[in-house]
């Protein structure tokens, strides 16, 4: 089964979020389940909660057609220890958040180092933040996003992945979320059938198809390598068409969201449609 979906609105509370997926004819979504530019939020209504799930059960979205997003201010691997300390304990309030909500997976950039520490390090600290919310959540795993390596955002390289998950303790509770646009900016190709045989077969090689709980389909504005994040629509960027009916149609990405984050949402019906039908195709 493929789960295809875009980022919908959550706005008014979340149990909207399925509601919006439904009425673009997505089979799946993401959703912020707070404000993502803030750091504090009310905690979720029961009522909301209880809406939330019927929604999903009565449209049809079980929790692996589903992928949370976590805000933008958190870094789980900021050599600040206050800032860390602050970010670990809204990363676990977002975790408990999923829980809630019977949701199984949160999807996160990984961190910054913000030029203070090594890479090494900053990959060590986020390792340790994410064993620290498992050891305190059940149910959910944490899924890190691959980046395009803008500053000194890690993630950009499949290595750092790879890194990051050898270091959790509960690997049945790591996993990983593949974008596209990201890993095209941060130099792997994507452009022809080979080159995502290829990205794909490194991806395997390096982090292992095992632990791939999600894809955000977007195409770049910016050129190969740029290090850029800077999303398109699908068939409209760099990227191109290909990559896209390449991932719908292999099954390597079954039964996990696949998700848009294409900047034009009066797309997102007919971009869903298109996905669709290439992974009907085969
Ligand atoms: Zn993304
Ligand atoms: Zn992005």
């Amino acid at each position: 089964m493929k789960y295809i979906g875009a980022h919908v609105s959550a706005s008014g509370g979340v149990e909207n979020a399925p509601l919006n997926a439904h009425a673009i004819g997505a089979t799946g979504f993401a959703l912020f389940t707070k404000n993502q530019r803030q750091w504090q939020a009310a905690p979720l209504s029961e009522a909301s909660i209880r809406q939330f799930r019927e929604n999903c059960l009565s449209l049809g979205y079980p929790p692996a057609s589903i992928l949370p997003h976590d805000s933008y201010l958190i870094n789980l691997g900021n050599p600040d220890p206050e800032a860390l300390a602050k970010s670990r304990a809204s990363f676990l309030d977002e975790m408990q958040r999923c829980e809630q909500l019977g949701l199984d997976r949160l999807n996160f950039h990984p961190g910054a180092h913000l030029n203070k520490i090594s890479v090494e390090q900053c990959l060590d600290l986020i390792a340790e933040s994410i064993n620290l919310a498992l050891d305190r959540t059940e149910g959910v795993t944490a899924v890190i996003e691959n980046t395009a390596g803008q500053g000194s955002n890690l993630g950009f390289d499949f290595a750092h992945l790879a890194y990051i998950i050898e270091r959790v303790s509960d690997k049945s509770r790591v996993g990983v979320c593949i974008d596209t646009c990201h890993a095209f900016s941060a130099g792997y190709d994507l452009r022809t059938r080979e080159a995502c045989e290829a990205t794909f077969a490194e991806f395997d090689r390096i982090v292992g198809f095992r632990y791939l709980r999600g894809m955000h389909l977007n195409d770049t504005m910016k050129s190969f390598g740029s290090h850029v994040d800077r999303h398109q629509s699908l068939g409209a960027g760099e990227i191109g068409e290909t990559c896209f009916r390449f991932i719908a149609s292999d099954p390597r990405f079954d039964d996990m969201p696949l998700i848009l984050e294409t900047p034009d949402e009066s797309r997102w019906p007919e971009e869903i449609a298109r996905l669709q039908a290439y992974s009907l195709q085969g």
